[in-house]
């Protein structure tokens, strides 16, 4: 395999690691992926995983792969499955067993207690709305709970009962005791523990309350290990919280968080609230459509693990942010797939030529490249009297400068004869049916005497040619930014109403009946092919168009 030429970014995370390392800070960096099982990777988390487990791989030291799990509701086994495949789809292992933030709730709920017992958290029975207004604005200070001062014994025996199921969803909550009026939100008395009457994926019925996302992030960072914690900027405010409970736990280690910027993407969208519209709604076929950001549609769209991982390098990171053209995206998959692609040949709107001249019974098997710079072989196409062209290659009164068919106008057949176009069949409405077309014999590999002949299409013989069908694929939104939207509307008004094109009855050369759910194809002249793995029959397969061509980016 020939590697990618586009040089990586910088990551500012590369040079602090390896200072800790230098320092003894550390004697092993180790890293985390912590993704919520409550929908399918996309390309945003694509970044996340090709930072985290490339700082681990790249200084000898560990990624885990960590369900942040503390949400049963909107959870789910399949999200769980799709995730773990997605991430080995992309290149990377995670150290030992998956992990699950489930795995530490008993501990969890011993610091819990804990902190409890140091005054430093209670039992706060406000509404939800109380709550709300209680915590003030980012202008106003809070104002404390009521029932902040309750004893240690009080909230002992509370949270207990909270535990024993005593109570309702949402009639108490447990809170840090920190300091309602600071200026940083998150530090205003938040929630640890909820009550949740919920089944959950792992624990079963074992829990009816369930921790923060907050309460439990950092500290099971300090239980793996994890040396650099990162996480995209959002989470910048949090890290007072992170440290706090860092700082206020008996944790056997203290990690510490770093923040990157968020991939942004144009004509995409990338959150899994939004994903999962699109596929509840039925918007595209699943989460797995080829038109999806999700790391399952871009495989299934024939993309690479190397041309998104180039892609991850290309991008870098950093804590500016900003939007990144999906250009760069598909120059990714080109730059890969053009270097490392079989090149073939497929009719996408077939018609049929008759050589006039060419003897009937005959077959020549012609030899095609596979590759035009790597050694892969060749292919066979048999040539013979009947075959197809594009209906587009052929032209009664084509633009100016057209180089491809047009009457009485020769044309190279790729890797075969010069022919001329004699006789256009028709039906009464004048649609053209066939085309009879002449052949030079003098003119196989190479060109015909004193002639200049400058156009060279794609074609496939009659008879041994597969029909299968075909799908072009574009851009799911027609917005650079679907999110913005006219008064009222939502980011659906912006789907692109063409993003998915069904061809049938397209003919592809004989080589293409021994395709696999791994090949990739430069289809000539239209564009980067795989086989759809749901949708291709054994006989009837349907081809995917992963990208075009043409090349949108640095242009
Ligand atoms: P979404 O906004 O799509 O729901 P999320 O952040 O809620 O995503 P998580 O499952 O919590 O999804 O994400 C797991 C990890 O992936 C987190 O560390 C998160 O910061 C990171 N991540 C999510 N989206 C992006 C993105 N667009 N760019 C970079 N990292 C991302
Ligand atoms: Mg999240």
């Amino acid at each position: 395999m020939s590697k990618p030429q586009t040089p990586a970014a910088a990551n500012f995370l590369r040079p602090i690691v390896q200072a800790d390392l230098e320092s003894g800070k550390h004697s092993k960096v180790v890293t985390r992926f912590p993704p919520e099982p409550n929908g399918y990777l996309h390309i945003g988390h694509a970044k996340s995983i090709c930072l985290n487990f490339g700082l681990a791989q790249e200084f000898g030291g560990d990624c885990n792969l960590r369900f942040d799990d503390t949400n049963p509701a909107k959870e789910d086994q399949e999200y769980i499955d799709a995730i773990k495949r997605d991430v080995e789809w992309l290149g990377f292992k995670w150290a030992g067993q998956e992990r699950y933030a489930s795995n530490y709730f008993d501990q969890l709920h011993e610091w819990a207690v804990h902190l409890i017992k140091s005054g430093k958290a209670y039992v706060c029975d406000l509404s939800a709305d109380e709550a709300r207004e209680y915590r003030g604005t980012l202008t106003e200070s809070g104002r404390n709970s009521p029932y902040r001062d309750r004893s240690v014994v009080e909230n002992l025996d509370l949270f207990a009962r909270m535990r024993a199921g005593e109570y309702a969803d949402g009639e108490k909550v447990l809170r840090a005791r920190i300091d309602m009026s600071s200026p940083n939100m998150n530090l205003r008395d938040p929630i640890l523990y909820r009550i949740r009457h919920a089944h959950h994926h792992q624990t079963g019925d074992k829990w009816c309350i369930y921790p923060s996302y907050d309460f439990t992030h950092g500290q099971s960072d300090a239980i793996e290990g994890i040396t650099h914690s990162i996480c995209t900027l959002e989470f910048e405010d949090h890290r007072p919280l992170y440290e706090w409970f860092l700082a206020n736990l008996p944790v056997p280690a203290h990690p510490r968080q770093y923040e990157f910027a968020r991939l942004n993407l144009n004509y995409t969208i990338t959150s899994k609230r939004k994903l999962k519209q699109l596929v509840d709604e039925k918007h595209v076929s699943g989460w797995d459509d080829p038109r999806m950001s999700t790391l399952s549609g871009y495989r299934r769209r024939g993309y690479t693990p190397a041309s998104i991982r180039n892609f991850c390098d290309m991008i870098g990171v950093n804590r500016a942010g900003g939007l990144v053209d999906i250009g760069m995206l598909e120059f990714a998959i080109r730059e890969d797939l053009d270097a490392n692609a079989p090149r073939a040949m497929c009719v996408l709107r077939p018609l049929k030529v008759v050589i006039i001249n060419y003897p009937e019974g005959q077959v020549e098997n012609l030899e095609l490249v596979r590759h035009p710079k790597q050694d892969m072989g060749v292919r066979v196409v048999p040539f013979s009297r009947e075959l197809y062209i594009d209906h587009d290659d052929y032209q009664e009164n084509p633009p100016k400068g057209y180089k491809r068919l047009e009457p009485g106008g020769e044309v190279r057949l790729r890797g075969s004869y010069v022919i001329r176009a004699e006789q256009a069949i028709k039906d009464t409405e004048g649609n053209i049916l066939e085309l009879h077309c002449s052949y030079d014999p003098d003119t196989l590999g190479k060109n015909p005497e004193g002639r200049k002949v400058k156009g060279v299409i794609h074609w496939v013989p009659a008879q041994d040619s597969i029909e299968c069908e075909v799908r072009l694929y574009d851009r799911l939104f027609r917005s650079p930014n679907p999110e913005k939207t006219e008064e009222g509307g939502s980011f659906l008004d912006n789907i692109n109403p063409d993003s998915l094109v069904v061809l049938k009855g397209c003919r592809a050369e004989p080589s293409l009946r021994l395709a696999t759910q791994e090949d990739r194809f430069q289809f000539e002249r239209e564009g980067y092919f795989c086989i759809d793995p749901k949708n291709s029959q054994p006989n009837a397969p349907v081809f995917n168009r992963t990208v075009t061509l043409r090349d949108s980016w640095g242009q």
